[in-house]
């Protein structure tokens, strides 16, 4: 038989009702503070989804085997908090179906939504900027707002990993979340850093949000807000080996194709990473 390649994310063809793992692209970057571009993120990644082998050695499982959808992309519009409201109406529609949802941004304010809609308590976010911005440039749904506005909303444990940058309001509010700086990481260790934030997560539900700006900008350079000394692609690929079995939900946004293809290519490897390794570790959904 004659085959042919799909449009979708690549060995994700699962239909909808008998999917554990959902995928969908939420491609805005209308907030953007400085490069324009993370609304081609979800069509680099999934581009970059055909470069891998469907087997994943790590956890001697196939991609093609661990019941995965791809929805495509949401047709989100240019003011901010609608297209959070659309991104919580479907994340939420795919958690109440008992599946996983796993996002592709755009930037990262749309991870308000995926939270909103997968109602978790716990968040884990790595990510370079704290994000902590009550309000930026007339919207509270700013891409510089959103681990700010996932705690307003309700979320009020949140562990940080891996920031470097943010103004001397943000730090002070950032004495309400728990945060691992990108330095703290270095001198702990990344094993040691996840060992303490097991131990602060224990049994709880959990959503594990990736902004790609938290890997040093010199590894991934395509963002649209690079900051130099952050973590290796290695660090996070730990973190999300490490979370990927207990999370109720996955997004990787920032990711902003204006390299050659690093950043789209690491992120589609944790992307993969994260499905195996909730096959391999998580509780099939009730
Ligand atoms: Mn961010
Ligand atoms: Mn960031």
């Amino acid at each position: 038989m004659i085959q042919l390649l799909g449009q979708g994310f690549a060995d994700c063809e699962t239909p909808y009702e008998e999917s554990r793992f959902v995928l969908f692209g939420a491609p805005f970057d209308g907030t953007t503070s400085f490069k324009p571009g993370t609304r081609f993120g979800p069509r680099a990644i999934r581009e970059m989804s055909y470069n891998f082998e469907s087997f994943i050695p790590e956890f001697d499982l196939d991609l093609g085997d661990l019941l995965v959808h791809d929805m495509g992309d949401l047709d989100l519009g240019v003011v901010p908090d609608e297209a959070v409201d659309q991104v919580a109406e479907l994340a939420g529609q795919i958690s109440s179906d008992g599946k996983i949802p796993v996002m592709l941004g755009g930037e990262h304010s749309v991870s308000i939504g995926s939270v909103r809609g997968v109602r978790p308590e716990v968040a884990v976010i790595c990510d370079a900027h704290l994000d902590l911005r009550d309000e930026y440039r007339g919207s509270k749904y700013n891409h510089g707002c959103a681990a700010r506005r996932i705690f307003e909303e309700g979320v009020r444990d949140i562990v940080i990993i891996g920031a470097r940058s943010g103004t001397p309001d943000q730090y002070e509010f950032a004495r309400n979340v728990t945060l691992y700086s990108a330095d703290k990481v270095r001198e702990l260790g990344i094993a040691e850093v996840i060992r303490k934030v097991d131990e602060f997560v224990g049994r709880r539900r959990l959503y594990l949000s990736v902004d790609a700006d938290v890997i040093d900008c010199c590894a991934t350079p395509g963002l649209g807000t690079p900051e130099p000394f952050g973590l290796q692609p290695l660090d996070i690929r730990t973190v999300v080996m490490a979370f990927a079995g207990r999370a109720s939900g996955f997004d990787y946004v920032e990711v902003c194709p204006c390299d050659q293809g690093q950043t789209a290519c690491v992120a589609t490897s944790l992307i993969r990473l994260f499905i195996a390794a909730h096959w391999a570790f998580g509780a099939p959904p009730a």
